[in-house]
Order: C-alpha cells, then structure tokens, then sequence
C-alpha cells in the first residue's frame, strides 16, 4: 500500500479535504523537481479515490478488492500513461485509447483516475487530443499529470490543470527520512547534497552503484581538461546506462565550478569534490562556463524528447575539452 511521504502529509490532506468534498478539480497538475515523491503522492490519491473502505488515517486500505487491483495494476478504473517500452514520448494512440475508455462507464460505478507521468514526454499530437478531455472531462474523473519540467507543456494544458506546486522537503525531514531508509550508515548530507536536497533521489543514490561512477566520471572529466582520453568514447561510455545522470552530474559539477571561480560563498553541490573543481574551475573563462551551463541544461531538457542523448553529451565533452585554459 502507499505510504505517505512525511512532507506530503498536509498537502495530500488538502486533495483529500478537496476530493471529500466534492470540490477537487477535474485535472491536476503535480509539479515540482525531480527525486521528492510527486508520483508516490499522485499514487496515494488515485488509490484512496478508489479504495473501498479508506482507513480513518485517510489512505487507501491496501486490503479490498480495489487496493488488489490497483497493486496488481490491472483496476480498471484506474489508468496510468507512461511512455511504453522502448519510447520515450507518450504518444497520441495512448490518449486515443484512454478517450475510448472514458467514454465508458466506470466499472465499478465510483471515480475513475488517470495518472499521466511524466506528462511533458506527450508528444505535441498527443497533448492536443487530451486537450479535448481536459476541456470537456467525464463525470467522475480525475486526470493527474505529473512533471517536473512543467513548462514543456503545453500552455494550453497547463492551464486546464489546478496546479499543485510541490517542493524540495525541508532539510530536517529529508535527512530524517534518508537517515531511515539507508541499510547501513551512510553521509546523509552529502547525498542530499548531491540530489539537490531530494531525498528518494538521494536514497537511489545510495543503493545503486552510482557514487562509485562518479568518482570516476569526476576522473575522466578532470582528464579531458589536460588532454587525456577521448570524449567521443565517453559520451558512449557515459550514456551506456543512462544519459539523464551524467548530464546532471556536470550540472552540478558546472555548477560548483562557477561558484569557486566567482568566489560566491555559496555551498558546493559536490563539497567532497572541491578541490578537484576548484582546481579546474581556475583559468577558465566565467563566461564560457556560464554558455557550457547553459548547453548542459538545455540538453536535460532535450533529452526528454527522442533527440540522440549521446550525441548531446558529445557536444558537451567536446565543448569542455576545447575551453581555452589559461594555465
Ligand atoms: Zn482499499
């Protein structure tokens, strides 16, 4: 069953309230960064919607009928679009099947729930026939989209949804949280540092092999400065498993460098890395940094999209090695 997280406790009793109520809208939009638990919530909701006997604490019983359904996903008043196997665009013959379907009565006579997530994968064909739903919804229904890169949606879309702005937890309840689910102690505050203070990405962090990779990609990137290795390689090395956490990894690592380089005072993302970056960030030109920033943002932001992620990393790796250095 679904747990809540700590921090969604208020907001998720406010949908509630609103859902109780009868006046919860028709379409919500779920925003807010990556790695806090926006599906986890969307989930919640959607179950307890569904759920037979709800407990007194609010959530779904995880128990009847319905909960069993919904655990085996196969409710099917409950829809979930994701992009399937293979693509990475939720594509229009999935909106156009789920229209069908709500044009059909809900089987078990209660609310029907759709969750769409990541909702700015929808290809433009496929946003626009949603439009129709979203302007004309079925009774009964309720569309949540989910997305923490909300303004490649739409504006159309986004604005038939009620937004529901979610936020990076305070730090106390995210350490709290982490400090619970790490199997051994582990550095919590760096972590979340890392995760840019999200905590379920901080906790993918620290069970996947990932900390160990980064040591080694910070490796590499510090020898593409002084002329060893080939980038070409490594943006195929790189992309091998996935290419959305080596971009955000030079995100950060960009990131810090401009910090040191302009002397702010601000906290590093990678604090352990200081030297390191410190050490790169002198001699190199606040502008180019700041245009190298800017390419590496808009290349998480493309890579959403069907566009070649190892091509963009390329370009990135390229775009490093040839920074004129002043030493
Ligand atoms: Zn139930």
């Amino acid at each position: 069953m679904n747990q809540l997280l700590p921090w969604h406790t208020e907001v998720y009793a406010s949908l509630l309230t609103r859902f109780t109520d009868g006046t919860l809208p028709h379409a919500l939009l779920f925003n807010g960064p990556p790695g806090i638990g926006k599906h986890r919530l969307a989930e919640a909701l959607a179950t307890r919607m569904l759920c037979q006997s709800p407990e007194a604490s609010g959530l779904a019983c995880g128990q009847c009928h319905a909960c069993q359904l919904m655990a085996a996903a196969t409710h099917p008043d409950l829809f979930r679009l994701h992009p399937e196997e293979s693509s990475k665009l939720i594509r229009i013959d999935q909106i156009r099947q789920l229209i069908e379907n709500l044009s059909l009565s809900a089987h078990y006579g209660g609310y029907r729930v759709v969750l769409i997530q990541p909702a700015e994968v929808m290809n433009s064909a496929a946003a626009n026939s949603l439009l129709k739903t979203l302007e004309e919804p079925p009774s009964n229904t309720v569309i949540i989209l989910v997305s923490a890169q909300p303004a490649l949606l739409p504006a159309t879309i986004r604005s038939r949804c009620q937004q529901v702005r979610l936020a990076v937890p305070p730090q106390a309840a995210a350490r709290n949280w982490l400090q619970q689910q790490m199997p051994t102690e582990g550095d919590v505050d760096h972590l979340l540092a890392l995760s840019y203070g999200a905590p379920l990405a901080a906790c993918a962090l620290a069970q996947a092999e990932t900390l160990p990779q980064r040591q080694q990609m910070i490796a590499d990137w510090q020898g593409l400065a002084s002329g060893q290795g080939d980038p070409v390689k490594l943006a195929a090395n790189w992309a091998k498993p996935d290419a959305q956490m080596p971009l955000e990894w030079i995100y950060g690592w960009l990131s810090d460098m401009i910090r040191l380089r302009a002397s702010f005072s601000a906290r590093l993302i990678n604090p352990d890395a200081r030297a390191a970056l410190q050490k790169l960030a002198d001699g190199l030109d606040l502008k180019r940094l700041y245009d190298l920033l800017g390419r590496v943002e808009d290349a998480i932001r493309l890579q959403q999209s069907a566009v070649n992620s190892q091509t963009l990393l390329e370009g990135i790796l390229l775009q490093w090695c040839h920074l004129p250095r002043s030493h």
